[in-house]
Parts: C-alpha cells; sequence; structure tokens
C-alpha cells in the first residue's frame, strides 16, 4: 500500500517543552491509522503541525502529493483534511452554510454539484438535515461533532485527520460516530484517527501508533496491538 503521510523524526516543541519527541509514522492508502495515548501524549500537537497550524522539526512528507507539504493552502488544495479537536465551527451561522463553507476549496471545480454534497451529508448524518437552519453554537456536543465531520466531508478528502471525534460525546453518539467513521473506511477514505478511546479505535484501525510522553512506544497493526499485554494493562482494562 502507498503512503499517503511519512513523518521522520518529527518534533513539536513549545519553548522549552517538547511536545512530539522524534516521531515516525506512517499512514497508508485506504486505510485507518490510530494515534493512541493518555491526555498530554502530544496527539493533538502531532496532527496539528501535520495539518500545518503548528511549527515542527523534522522531516514531514505527504507522498502523492509533494506540493501539500508547503502551506495549509496547499493540503487543502490536495483534500486533506483536519476536524480539530476543537471543532471549530462557525458559531453564528447555520448548519447548512456551514457545510457550504466547508466545500469552498472544491466549489471552483466545474463538476462539483454543491445540492448534492450537501444531500450525501444528509445521508450520513440525518441529525443534520433536521436541524439544517440552526445555529452552530447552539447544537449539542454531538451535533457539532457531526458538523464538523461534515464540513471536512464536503471537500471529499483524499486524507482525513480526525482528532478525538468521541470526545465528550454519549455513548451511543460515540458508537453512532465509530459506525460513521468505519463507513468512510469502506468508501475509501484513509484516516489518521486521533483517539483516546483505544479500544474502539483498535478495532476500526489497520495499524496503531501508541504514544506516550510525545514518543512513540509501540507501533504496529492494530490487531496486534490491541492484544499486547502493557497496552491491555494501560489502555483496554483486564476484561
Ligand atoms: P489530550 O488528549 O489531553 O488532548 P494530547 O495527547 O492531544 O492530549 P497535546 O495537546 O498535544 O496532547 O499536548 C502535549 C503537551 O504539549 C502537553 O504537555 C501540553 O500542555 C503542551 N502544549 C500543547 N499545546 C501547547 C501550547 N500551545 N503551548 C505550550 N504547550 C502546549
Amino acid at each position: 500500500m502507498t503512503a499517503l503521510l511519512q513523518l521522520e523524526r518529527f518534533t513539536v516543541r513549545y519553548g522549552r517543552l517538547t511536545a512530539v519527541n522524534d516521531v515516525s509514522l506512517e499512514a497508508k492508502a485506504g486505510e485507518v491509522t490510530a494515534v493512541i495515548g493518555p491526555n498530554g501524549a502530544g496527539k493533538t500537537s502531532l496532527v496539528n503541525a501535520v495539518m500545518g497550524l503548528v511549527p515542527f522539526g523534522g522531516r514531514l512528507l505527504f507522498p502523492q502529493w509533494p506540493e501539500a507539504s508547503r502551506s495549509i493552502e496547499a493540503r487543502v488544495r490536495a483534500r486533506i483534511s483536519l476536524v480539530p479537536e476543537t471543532r471549530d465551527l462557525f458559531g453564528p451561522m447555520t448548519v447548512l452554510d456551514n457545510l457550504r463553507l466547508g466545500a469552498f476549496a472544491v466549489r471552483v471545480e466545474p463538476r462539483f454539484d454543491m445540492r448534492a454534497r450537501i444531500a450525501d451529508i444528509f445521508r450520513l448524518f440525518p441529525r443534520l438535515a433536521e436541524r439544517r437552519d440552526q445555529l452552530a453554537n447552539t447544537l449539542s456536543g454531538g451535533e457539532r461533532q457531526m458538523l464538523a465531520l461534515g464540513r471536512a466531508l464536503m471537500l471529499r478528502p483524499r486524507f482525513l485527520m480526525l482528532d478525538e471525534p468521541s470526545l465528550g460525546l454519549a455513548p451511543l453518539i460515540v458508537a453512532e460516530m465509530f459506525r460513521i467513521i468505519a463507513q468512510l473506511k469502506n468508501e475509501g477514505v484513509s484516516i489518521l484517527l486521533i483517539e483516546q478511546n483505544a479500544r474502539a479505535a483498535l478495532q476500526l484501525s489497520d495499524r496503531a501508533y501508541v504514544l506516550e510522553g510525545g514518543a512513540v512506544q509501540l507501533e504496529g497493526r492494530a490487531a496486534d496491538i490491541a492484544a499486547d499485554r502493557r497496552v491491555i494493562e494501560a489502555y483496554l482494562g483486564m476484561s
């Protein structure tokens, strides 16, 4: 499988604090790659730096789209998307307008059909269809997360990075969110999934990295990581 993202000795520093330390990582086409780890492990810093929101050291390559590593805009044009942990919705705007804004980078493509794309998103998230005219800042946490993901999907991403999509959601909505991520994977979207919910993340991932204190502690096939005694003790409980 071709690599879509390659990190080599990737490092993120905030002043004297090293949040991501010498990480090497690869995400392959058609796969879900999970990065799991505790609070403060550096997961958000990693993904924000990959998107170009935070400066980094080391090497970042998008082998399929060499120009994409130049700027955030170039990544968006290559249809690389990040759904940030902060969700970053346009609060005073409606659900529909938030979705329309998600398409700004592709709207200029002659074949782009805004109505059809929005209809696709509403099929995936019927809840958003019901609330199409509601302002984003009045949505529930789960609905907000659905809108943030729906907005990223307007771009028809070729590589989608999700920063803790299950964070703060009720168990039923968490299950729904993971069902949707699995569906996206089946549709062929390549995904980098940042999660604290290790069990659910490992179930739908192909490969996984365990990040602790900014460094990769363990990496491999998700099934092997889920069966690793250290991972079971630290992240999956004894069951
Ligand atoms: P969580 O799961 O709690 O979101 P995380 O694994 O995503 O954690 P990061 O948010 O990347 O971890 O944080 C890694 C470290 O970097 C933490 O010690 C955090 O306090 C620090 N950090 C993050 N952002 C900044 C910043 N803008 N300035 C200074 N330190 C930061």
